[in-house]
């Protein structure tokens, strides 16, 4: 990652309040972090990502580790507490390809360690292009996998809580490895079962028999599932795309709607038209 993209010149200290693991022991772990950020010029709206500054000393001399965070609660922040945002944090683990050795991912794990009343520096808020629209017709559809639920959460609070009476169809598909990892939506935490009445509201879960956590093959499958909802709404003038998640996502989705359009052209020429219009809007992360 690019660090000269981001403006970290504006840094803001936060206290963590709460750290709750939403995911069950014997799988990855996921945590949902509310931190505290008392300063009124931060003021974050959904779809956007905070940056979190490691303190170092890091490797070869680097002063910052900064990696992104998409926030997981709405414009008037978490439980409608302006001063605290929350964000659901994946702990990291990569291998060594040299010596085989399993390390920590730096930041996310920094994160999940941290304690309430622990301080941290954040910087953002980053991202104007991930954004519920404002017409209440309108419909979304969101596509997500893991930790990518994040803004849809925000998303989901914004419209159904803060703007309410929301008549567009809002339409979840969302992939996670076993049901106590669809998070925000299992034994330990279930935030969004909160919407599973909203007549507008449809979700579409896809859970993966395959040892990797975010796999998106499954959620391909639940698309193909629902092949005639899906290409009808694309098609509608009023719908607005979210994709969300690991980037291995986006190649599942172009193969399943080049099926739907009929050629890999038909869907490459459309998915331009959405991104011109606005209506097509991806965050992708490894
Ligand atoms: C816009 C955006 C939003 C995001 N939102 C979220 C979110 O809501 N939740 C979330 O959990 N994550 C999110 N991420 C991902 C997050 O920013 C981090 O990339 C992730 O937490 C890993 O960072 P880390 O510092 O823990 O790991 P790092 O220490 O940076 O390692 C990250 C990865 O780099 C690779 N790697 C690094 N060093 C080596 C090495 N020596 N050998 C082999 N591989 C290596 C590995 O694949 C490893 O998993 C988002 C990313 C973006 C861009």
């Amino acid at each position: 990652m690019k660090l000269v993209e981001y403006d970290i010149s504006n840094p803001y200290t936060a206290t963590v309040v709460k750290s709750e693991r939403i995911t069950p022991p014997d799988t990855d772990e996921v945590r949902h972090i509310v931190i505290g950020v008392p300063d009124a010029t931060f003021s974050p709206i959904e779809g956007q990502s905070i940056g979190v500054l490691v303190p170092g000393p890091h490797e070869f001399g680097n002063e910052h580790h900064m990696r992104l965070y998409s926030i997981a609660s709405s414009r008037s922040g978490e439980n409608k507490n302006l001063a605290e945002v929350s964000l659901c944090v994946r702990r990291c683990f990569y291998i060594d390809e040299v010596s085989g050795e399993k390390y920590p991912g730096v930041a996310s794990n920094f994160l999940c360690d941290r304690k309430p009343g622990d301080t941290i520096t954040i910087t953002g808020p980053y991202g104007r292009q991930f954004l519920p629209p404002r017409d209440n017709t309108c419909n979304l559809l969101m596509i997500g996998i893991g930790t990518g639920i994040a803004p849809f959460r925000a998303f989901m609070k914004h419209i159904y809580e803060e703007r309410g009476e929301w008549k567009g169809k809002v339409r979840l598909f969302y992939g996670a490895r076993t049901g106590m990892d669809l998070l925000y939506h299992n034994d330990l935490n279930n935030d969004l079962g909160l919407y599973y009445d909203q007549e507008t509201f449809k979700a579409f879960e896809a859970l993966s028999p395959r040892p990797h956590f975010d796999e998106p093959a499954q959620i391909g499958d639940q698309l193909q599932a629902n092949a005639e909802e899906v290409w009808e709404l694309i098609q509608d003038p009023k719908t607005h795309i979210y994709v969300s998640g690991l980037s291995s996502l986006e190649q599942t989705l172009d193969e399943i709607l080049a099926s739907l359009a009929g050629s890999e052209h038909a869907w490459r020429d459309m998915k331009q038209d959405l991104v011109a219009h606005h209506r097509w809007s991806t965050l992708f992360y490894d």
